[in-house]
Protein backbone atom coordinates (compact mmCIF):
# COMPACT_ATOMS: atom_id res chain seq x y z
CA UNK A 1 0.00 0.00 0.00
CA UNK A 2 0.77 4.02 -0.71
CA UNK A 3 1.71 5.24 2.31
CA UNK A 4 1.77 9.07 2.29
CA UNK A 5 4.73 11.08 3.91
CA UNK A 6 4.67 14.49 5.40
CA UNK A 7 8.38 16.48 6.61
CA UNK A 8 8.03 18.80 9.26
CA UNK A 9 11.01 21.04 10.40
CA UNK A 10 10.26 22.87 13.64
CA UNK A 11 12.60 24.31 16.29
CA UNK A 12 10.12 23.23 18.72
CA UNK A 13 10.48 19.97 19.89
CA UNK A 14 6.54 19.72 21.26
CA UNK A 15 5.39 20.95 18.43
CA UNK A 16 7.16 18.29 16.61
CA UNK A 17 5.57 15.80 18.66
CA UNK A 18 2.12 17.10 18.46
CA UNK A 19 2.42 17.17 14.75
CA UNK A 20 3.67 13.69 14.14
CA UNK A 21 0.75 12.19 16.70
CA UNK A 22 -2.06 14.03 15.09
CA UNK A 23 -0.20 13.18 10.96
CA UNK A 24 0.43 9.31 11.99
CA UNK A 25 -3.31 9.16 13.00
CA UNK A 26 -4.07 10.54 9.49
CA UNK A 27 -2.14 8.09 7.67
CA UNK A 28 1.32 9.69 7.46
CA UNK A 29 4.49 8.45 7.85
CA UNK A 30 6.00 11.41 9.20
CA UNK A 31 9.97 12.70 8.95
CA UNK A 32 10.66 15.12 11.46
CA UNK A 33 13.99 17.93 11.78
CA UNK A 34 14.36 20.79 13.93
CA UNK A 35 17.08 22.28 11.73
CA UNK A 36 17.68 23.68 7.95
CA UNK A 37 20.42 21.55 7.78
CA UNK A 38 18.26 18.27 8.69
CA UNK A 39 15.64 19.12 6.07
CA UNK A 40 18.36 19.93 3.70
CA UNK A 41 19.37 16.65 4.23
CA UNK A 42 15.85 14.59 4.52
CA UNK A 43 14.27 16.48 1.82
CA UNK A 44 15.75 14.66 -1.09
CA UNK A 45 15.73 11.18 0.36
CA UNK A 46 11.77 11.21 1.53
CA UNK A 47 9.89 12.76 -1.64
CA UNK A 48 6.89 13.93 0.90
CA UNK A 49 3.75 14.54 -0.09
CA UNK A 50 3.50 17.08 2.48
CA UNK A 51 6.16 19.53 4.28
CA UNK A 52 5.83 21.86 6.89
CA UNK A 53 8.12 24.62 7.64
CA UNK A 54 8.24 27.07 10.80
CA UNK A 55 9.57 30.19 9.68
CA UNK A 56 11.49 30.78 12.43
CA UNK A 57 14.37 28.55 12.97
CA UNK A 58 16.65 29.24 15.60
CA UNK A 59 19.47 31.25 13.54
CA UNK A 60 17.83 30.37 9.98
CA UNK A 61 14.74 31.19 8.96
CA UNK A 62 12.43 29.51 6.65
CA UNK A 63 13.37 31.82 3.72
CA UNK A 64 16.13 29.90 3.10
CA UNK A 65 14.69 26.82 3.22
CA UNK A 66 11.69 28.01 0.36
CA UNK A 67 14.85 29.02 -2.09
CA UNK A 68 16.16 25.88 -1.56
CA UNK A 69 12.73 24.65 -2.74
CA UNK A 70 12.42 26.71 -5.46
CA UNK A 71 16.00 25.77 -6.71
CA UNK A 72 14.75 21.47 -6.26
CA UNK A 73 11.91 22.99 -8.16
CA UNK A 74 9.60 20.61 -5.67
CA UNK A 75 6.10 21.00 -6.37
CA UNK A 76 4.66 19.59 -2.94
CA UNK A 77 2.12 21.54 -1.07
CA UNK A 78 3.55 23.19 1.81
CA UNK A 79 2.27 25.03 4.67
CA UNK A 80 4.19 27.89 6.42
CA UNK A 81 3.73 28.12 10.62
CA UNK A 82 4.60 31.29 11.97
CA UNK A 83 4.47 32.84 15.29
CA UNK A 84 4.04 36.24 15.24
CA UNK A 85 5.73 37.64 12.60
CA UNK A 86 3.78 38.57 9.77
CA UNK A 87 6.49 40.41 8.09
CA UNK A 88 8.72 37.18 7.38
CA UNK A 89 5.35 35.24 6.93
CA UNK A 90 4.67 38.13 4.20
CA UNK A 91 7.58 37.66 2.09
CA UNK A 92 7.41 34.09 2.64
CA UNK A 93 3.81 33.39 1.24
CA UNK A 94 4.89 36.42 -1.85
CA UNK A 95 7.83 34.39 -2.42
CA UNK A 96 6.55 31.00 -2.62
CA UNK A 97 3.36 31.81 -4.58
CA UNK A 98 5.79 33.53 -7.26
CA UNK A 99 8.77 31.37 -7.90
CA UNK A 100 6.30 28.51 -8.35
CA UNK A 101 6.11 26.57 -4.94
CA UNK A 102 2.81 25.72 -3.78
CA UNK A 103 2.05 27.47 -0.41
CA UNK A 104 -1.17 25.48 0.04
CA UNK A 105 -1.67 26.74 3.95
CA UNK A 106 -0.75 28.72 6.46
CA UNK A 107 -0.98 27.41 10.53
CA UNK A 108 -1.06 30.68 12.45
CA UNK A 109 0.74 29.64 16.25
CA UNK A 110 -0.61 28.86 18.57
CA UNK A 111 -2.73 26.70 16.76
CA UNK A 112 -5.32 23.78 17.24
CA UNK A 113 -5.60 20.41 16.45
CA UNK A 114 -8.24 21.21 14.17
CA UNK A 115 -6.54 23.67 11.94
CA UNK A 116 -3.97 21.20 11.56
CA UNK A 117 -6.25 18.18 10.43
CA UNK A 118 -8.38 20.87 8.46
CA UNK A 119 -4.87 22.19 6.36
CA UNK A 120 -4.02 18.40 6.08
CA UNK A 121 -6.89 17.76 3.86
CA UNK A 122 -7.12 21.39 1.65
CA UNK A 123 -3.24 20.30 0.94
CA UNK A 124 -4.65 16.57 -0.34
CA UNK A 125 -6.81 17.85 -2.66
CA UNK A 126 -3.91 20.69 -3.80
CA UNK A 127 -2.05 17.71 -4.73
CA UNK A 128 -3.98 15.67 -7.36
CA UNK A 129 -1.13 17.28 -9.71
CA UNK A 130 -1.68 16.13 -13.24
CA UNK A 131 0.89 13.81 -15.31
CA UNK A 132 1.36 14.55 -19.16
CA UNK A 133 -0.73 11.72 -20.52
CA UNK A 134 -3.60 13.51 -18.87
CA UNK A 135 -2.67 16.61 -20.40
CA UNK A 136 -2.49 15.16 -24.03
CA UNK A 137 -5.72 13.30 -23.51
CA UNK A 138 -7.43 16.68 -22.57
CA UNK A 139 -6.48 18.37 -25.51
CA UNK A 140 -7.50 15.50 -27.60
CA UNK A 141 -10.90 15.15 -25.49
CA UNK A 142 -11.75 18.96 -25.72
CA UNK A 143 -11.38 19.52 -22.31
CA UNK A 144 -8.73 22.19 -22.75
CA UNK A 145 -9.93 25.75 -24.10
CA UNK A 146 -8.45 29.42 -24.58
CA UNK A 147 -10.01 31.97 -22.24
CA UNK A 148 -9.40 35.97 -23.54
CA UNK A 149 -9.34 38.69 -20.86
CA UNK A 150 -9.69 42.02 -21.77
CA UNK A 151 -6.85 44.57 -21.80
CA UNK A 152 -8.00 48.22 -21.51
CA UNK A 153 -6.19 51.21 -22.53
CA UNK A 154 -6.03 53.17 -18.29
CA UNK A 155 -5.41 56.33 -19.98
CA UNK A 156 -8.24 56.53 -22.99
CA UNK A 157 -10.46 53.78 -21.12
CA UNK A 158 -10.45 52.11 -24.91
CA UNK A 159 -10.43 47.96 -25.21
CA UNK A 160 -6.93 47.32 -26.86
CA UNK A 161 -6.71 43.68 -26.98
CA UNK A 162 -7.00 40.63 -25.01
CA UNK A 163 -4.11 38.64 -22.97
CA UNK A 164 -5.16 34.51 -23.97
CA UNK A 165 -5.23 32.15 -21.26
CA UNK A 166 -5.58 28.15 -21.42
CA UNK A 167 -8.47 27.08 -19.67
CA UNK A 168 -8.98 23.11 -18.50
CA UNK A 169 -11.58 21.66 -16.93
CA UNK A 170 -11.71 18.11 -16.85
CA UNK A 171 -14.85 16.46 -17.10
CA UNK A 172 -16.57 15.82 -13.51
CA UNK A 173 -13.99 17.80 -11.67
CA UNK A 174 -12.52 20.74 -10.09
CA UNK A 175 -11.02 23.56 -12.81
CA UNK A 176 -6.97 22.73 -13.01
CA UNK A 177 -4.86 25.67 -12.82
CA UNK A 178 -2.59 27.26 -16.13
CA UNK A 179 -0.04 27.46 -13.28
CA UNK A 180 -0.06 23.74 -12.18
CA UNK A 181 0.05 22.30 -16.12
CA UNK A 182 1.80 24.56 -17.76
CA UNK A 183 5.28 23.68 -15.88
CA UNK A 184 4.46 19.69 -16.37
CA UNK A 185 4.44 20.29 -20.18
CA UNK A 186 7.26 22.45 -19.94
CA UNK A 187 9.40 19.74 -17.95
CA UNK A 188 8.02 16.71 -19.92
CA UNK A 189 8.49 18.40 -23.62
CA UNK A 190 4.93 18.83 -24.52
CA UNK A 191 4.81 22.92 -24.25
CA UNK A 192 5.12 23.20 -27.61
CA UNK A 193 2.49 21.24 -29.01
CA UNK A 194 -0.11 22.61 -26.37
CA UNK A 195 1.41 26.01 -27.30
CA UNK A 196 0.50 25.61 -30.99
CA UNK A 197 -3.37 24.25 -29.84
CA UNK A 198 -3.55 26.97 -27.79
CA UNK A 199 -2.67 29.34 -31.35
CA UNK A 200 -4.73 27.74 -33.79
CA UNK A 201 -7.97 28.58 -31.83
CA UNK A 202 -6.90 31.80 -30.72
CA UNK A 203 -6.24 32.87 -34.60
CA UNK A 204 -9.64 30.76 -34.94
CA UNK A 205 -11.16 32.68 -32.93
CA UNK A 206 -9.61 35.96 -33.08
CA UNK A 207 -11.36 35.95 -36.91
CA UNK A 208 -15.13 35.52 -35.11
CA UNK A 209 -14.63 38.98 -32.62
CA UNK A 210 -12.09 41.06 -34.38
CA UNK A 211 -14.67 42.25 -36.84
CA UNK A 212 -13.00 43.78 -39.40
CA UNK A 213 -10.87 46.16 -36.53
CA UNK A 214 -7.23 45.33 -35.94
CA UNK A 215 -6.63 44.24 -31.85
CA UNK A 216 -3.78 43.25 -30.28
CA UNK A 217 -3.58 39.53 -28.92
CA UNK A 218 -1.07 39.03 -26.28
CA UNK A 219 -0.01 35.25 -26.03
CA UNK A 220 1.79 33.62 -23.14
CA UNK A 221 4.54 32.05 -24.25
CA UNK A 222 7.22 29.53 -22.65
CA UNK A 223 11.10 29.77 -22.72
CA UNK A 224 11.80 26.45 -24.02
CA UNK A 225 9.58 27.28 -26.87
CA UNK A 226 11.53 29.73 -27.62
CA UNK A 227 14.59 28.19 -27.68
CA UNK A 228 13.33 25.77 -30.39
CA UNK A 229 15.17 26.26 -34.14
CA UNK A 230 11.51 26.28 -35.53
CA UNK A 231 9.48 28.01 -33.85
CA UNK A 232 10.21 31.18 -35.51
CA UNK A 233 8.90 29.73 -38.65
CA UNK A 234 6.08 27.92 -37.91
CA UNK A 235 4.74 30.74 -35.96
CA UNK A 236 5.05 32.61 -39.10
CA UNK A 237 3.33 29.80 -41.12
CA UNK A 238 0.47 30.46 -38.60
CA UNK A 239 0.28 34.03 -38.91
CA UNK A 240 0.24 34.33 -42.67
CA UNK A 241 -2.22 31.32 -42.63
CA UNK A 242 -5.06 33.28 -40.65
CA UNK A 243 -4.05 37.08 -41.77
CA UNK A 244 -2.69 38.29 -38.95
CA UNK A 245 0.02 40.66 -39.05
CA UNK A 246 2.96 40.81 -36.41
CA UNK A 247 2.52 43.73 -34.69
CA UNK A 248 -1.53 42.56 -33.69
CA UNK A 249 0.50 40.07 -31.60
CA UNK A 250 2.23 40.73 -28.01
CA UNK A 251 4.15 37.41 -26.92
CA UNK A 252 4.37 37.39 -23.42
CA UNK A 253 7.31 35.59 -21.27
CA UNK A 254 7.44 35.89 -18.05
CA UNK A 255 10.33 36.78 -15.51
CA UNK A 256 9.85 34.20 -13.07
CA UNK A 257 11.86 32.10 -15.29
CA UNK A 258 15.02 34.01 -13.43
CA UNK A 259 15.47 35.92 -17.37
CA UNK A 260 19.12 37.33 -16.76
CA UNK A 261 21.36 39.34 -18.78
CA UNK A 262 22.87 36.21 -19.88
CA UNK A 263 20.21 33.75 -20.77
CA UNK A 264 18.25 35.81 -22.46
CA UNK A 265 21.10 37.38 -24.82
CA UNK A 266 21.18 33.70 -26.13
CA UNK A 267 17.26 34.49 -27.26
CA UNK A 268 18.88 35.73 -30.49
CA UNK A 269 15.19 34.46 -31.60
CA UNK A 270 13.80 37.64 -29.72
CA UNK A 271 15.61 40.17 -31.66
CA UNK A 272 14.64 38.37 -34.76
CA UNK A 273 10.78 38.56 -33.68
CA UNK A 274 11.14 42.26 -32.66
CA UNK A 275 12.43 42.97 -36.09
CA UNK A 276 9.62 41.35 -38.06
CA UNK A 277 7.35 43.67 -35.70
CA UNK A 278 6.06 41.20 -33.14
CA UNK A 279 6.17 42.83 -29.26
CA UNK A 280 7.71 41.51 -26.66
CA UNK A 281 6.98 41.95 -22.73
CA UNK A 282 8.16 40.59 -20.11
CA UNK A 283 5.42 39.29 -17.97
CA UNK A 284 5.32 38.98 -14.07
CA UNK A 285 7.95 41.43 -13.80
CA UNK A 286 9.27 42.07 -10.27
CA UNK A 287 9.08 38.35 -9.25
CA UNK A 288 12.59 37.63 -11.11
CA UNK A 289 15.83 39.77 -10.88
CA UNK A 290 16.04 40.86 -13.93
CA UNK A 291 18.32 44.11 -13.99
CA UNK A 292 17.81 47.46 -15.58
CA UNK A 293 20.19 46.43 -17.80
CA UNK A 294 18.38 43.67 -19.13
CA UNK A 295 15.30 45.50 -19.94
CA UNK A 296 17.61 48.05 -21.72
CA UNK A 297 19.59 45.15 -24.01
CA UNK A 298 16.52 42.83 -24.51
CA UNK A 299 14.22 44.44 -26.91
CA UNK A 300 11.09 44.62 -25.16
CA UNK A 301 8.46 46.88 -25.93
CA UNK A 302 6.21 46.45 -22.49
CA UNK A 303 6.90 45.09 -19.30
CA UNK A 304 3.75 43.71 -17.13
CA UNK A 305 3.67 44.47 -13.77
CA UNK A 306 3.03 41.50 -11.59
CA UNK A 307 -0.65 41.06 -9.73
CA UNK A 308 0.79 40.47 -6.70
CA UNK A 309 2.04 44.36 -6.70
CA UNK A 310 -1.62 45.64 -8.03
CA UNK A 311 -3.62 43.97 -5.39
CA UNK A 312 -2.08 45.29 -2.28
CA UNK A 313 -1.26 48.63 -3.96
CA UNK A 314 -3.56 50.30 -1.25
CA UNK A 315 -2.56 47.71 1.96
CA UNK A 316 1.00 47.44 1.51
CA UNK A 317 2.85 50.74 1.04
CA UNK A 318 5.84 48.68 -0.64
CA UNK A 319 4.10 48.01 -3.20
CA UNK A 320 2.76 51.15 -4.34
CA UNK A 321 6.75 52.46 -4.52
CA UNK A 322 7.71 49.35 -6.39
CA UNK A 323 4.67 49.94 -8.84
CA UNK A 324 5.61 53.77 -9.33
CA UNK A 325 9.12 53.22 -9.13
CA UNK A 326 8.48 50.39 -12.28
CA UNK A 327 5.91 52.43 -14.41
CA UNK A 328 9.07 55.71 -14.11
CA UNK A 329 11.41 53.20 -15.12
CA UNK A 330 10.27 51.88 -17.91
CA UNK A 331 9.04 55.02 -19.48
CA UNK A 332 12.64 56.43 -18.81
CA UNK A 333 13.09 53.39 -20.96
CA UNK A 334 10.79 54.15 -23.79
CA UNK A 335 8.84 50.69 -22.61
CA UNK A 336 5.10 50.69 -22.21
CA UNK A 337 3.84 49.47 -18.98
CA UNK A 338 0.80 46.71 -18.67
CA UNK A 339 -0.40 46.27 -14.90
CA UNK A 340 -2.04 42.97 -13.93
CA UNK A 341 -4.67 41.95 -11.21
CA UNK A 342 -7.09 45.49 -11.84
CA UNK A 343 -9.51 44.47 -9.01
CA UNK A 344 -11.29 47.77 -8.23
CA UNK A 345 -11.90 51.18 -9.62
CA UNK A 346 -9.83 52.64 -6.96
CA UNK A 347 -7.23 50.67 -8.55
CA UNK A 348 -7.37 51.77 -11.63
CA UNK A 349 -7.88 55.21 -10.97
CA UNK A 350 -4.61 55.18 -8.59
CA UNK A 351 -3.11 53.76 -12.01
CA UNK A 352 -4.35 56.13 -14.28
CA UNK A 353 -2.66 58.61 -12.24
CA UNK A 354 0.38 57.30 -11.97
CA UNK A 355 0.37 56.99 -15.81
CA UNK A 356 0.59 53.26 -16.14
CA UNK A 357 -0.28 52.46 -19.98
CA UNK A 358 -2.50 49.57 -19.80
CA UNK A 359 -4.33 47.12 -18.06
CA UNK A 360 -6.13 44.19 -17.11
CA UNK A 361 -7.71 42.94 -13.91
CA UNK A 362 -11.35 41.31 -12.40
CA UNK A 363 -12.43 45.06 -12.25
CA UNK A 364 -12.99 44.98 -16.43
CA UNK A 365 -13.26 41.48 -16.63
CA UNK A 366 -11.78 37.70 -15.99
CA UNK A 367 -11.01 35.47 -18.97
CA UNK A 368 -13.65 34.42 -21.43
CA UNK A 369 -14.89 31.94 -23.46
CA UNK A 370 -15.17 33.43 -27.30
CA UNK A 371 -19.05 33.26 -26.51
CA UNK A 372 -18.69 35.71 -23.35
CA UNK A 373 -16.00 37.54 -25.44
CA UNK A 374 -18.37 38.86 -27.84
CA UNK A 375 -21.22 38.94 -25.22
CA UNK A 376 -18.70 41.56 -23.20
CA UNK A 377 -17.65 43.30 -26.05
CA UNK A 378 -21.42 44.10 -27.17
CA UNK A 379 -22.31 45.38 -23.48
CA UNK A 380 -19.46 46.53 -21.87
CA UNK A 381 -18.03 48.89 -24.57
CA UNK A 382 -19.59 52.43 -25.65
CA UNK A 383 -19.70 52.78 -29.38
CA UNK A 384 -16.60 54.37 -29.31
CA UNK A 385 -15.15 50.96 -28.02
CA UNK A 386 -14.93 52.67 -24.42
CA UNK A 387 -14.86 50.28 -21.48
CA UNK A 388 -18.58 51.83 -19.45
CA UNK A 389 -17.01 52.60 -16.22
CA UNK A 390 -19.78 50.98 -13.41
CA UNK A 391 -21.58 48.45 -15.86
P1 LIG B 1 -0.10 35.46 -16.54
O1 LIG B 1 0.34 35.43 -17.96
O2 LIG B 1 0.60 36.42 -15.63
O3 LIG B 1 -1.66 35.72 -16.57
C1 LIG B 1 -2.33 36.52 -15.67
C2 LIG B 1 -2.99 35.69 -14.60
O4 LIG B 1 -3.62 36.58 -13.69
C3 LIG B 1 -4.08 34.78 -15.13
O5 LIG B 1 -4.08 33.61 -14.33
C4 LIG B 1 -5.34 35.61 -14.87
O6 LIG B 1 -6.52 34.86 -14.78
C5 LIG B 1 -4.98 36.23 -13.54
N1 LIG B 1 -5.71 37.47 -13.29
C6 LIG B 1 -6.11 38.36 -14.20
N2 LIG B 1 -6.75 39.39 -13.63
C7 LIG B 1 -6.76 39.15 -12.30
C8 LIG B 1 -7.28 39.87 -11.17
O7 LIG B 1 -7.87 40.94 -11.26
N3 LIG B 1 -7.07 39.32 -9.96
C9 LIG B 1 -6.40 38.14 -9.79
N4 LIG B 1 -6.25 37.66 -8.57
N5 LIG B 1 -5.91 37.42 -10.84
C10 LIG B 1 -6.08 37.94 -12.08
P2 LIG B 1 -4.21 32.18 -14.94
O8 LIG B 1 -5.17 32.18 -16.08
O9 LIG B 1 -4.43 31.25 -13.80
O10 LIG B 1 -2.81 31.92 -15.58
C11 LIG B 1 -1.68 31.71 -14.80
C12 LIG B 1 -0.42 31.71 -15.62
O11 LIG B 1 -0.36 30.55 -16.47
C13 LIG B 1 -0.35 32.89 -16.59
O12 LIG B 1 0.06 34.02 -15.87
C14 LIG B 1 0.67 32.38 -17.59
O13 LIG B 1 1.97 32.56 -17.13
C15 LIG B 1 0.37 30.88 -17.62
N6 LIG B 1 -0.37 30.54 -18.84
C16 LIG B 1 -1.71 30.58 -19.09
N7 LIG B 1 -1.98 30.19 -20.35
C17 LIG B 1 -0.79 29.89 -20.93
C18 LIG B 1 -0.39 29.43 -22.24
O14 LIG B 1 -1.19 29.25 -23.16
N8 LIG B 1 0.97 29.24 -22.44
C19 LIG B 1 1.90 29.49 -21.45
N9 LIG B 1 3.20 29.28 -21.73
N10 LIG B 1 1.56 29.91 -20.22
C20 LIG B 1 0.23 30.12 -19.96
MG1 LIG C 1 0.80 36.69 -19.30
MG1 LIG D 1 1.53 38.00 -15.45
Amino acid sequence: MHIPSLLIVDDDFQIIELLQVAAERMGYKVYATYTASGFKELYPTVTPHLIFIDLKLGDHNGIELLEFLILEKCSTPIILMSGQDEKVLHIAKHLGDTRGLSISGILHKPFNLKDFVELIEKAKKDSRFPDTESIKNAVEQNEMFVAYQPKISIQSGKFIGVETLLRWTPFNKDFISPSIFIPIAEEEGFIKELTFFMLDNAFKDYALWRQEEMYSLAINISLPVLNDSLFLEQLHEKIKAYKISPNEICLEITESYGITEDSISKLSILTKLRIQGFKIALDDFGTGYSSLLTLHRVPFTEIKIDKSFILDLFSNSESLVITKAIINLSHALGLKVVAEGIESFEVYKKLKELGCDEGQGYYFSNALSVEDLQDWINTHLDKNQKFKFGS
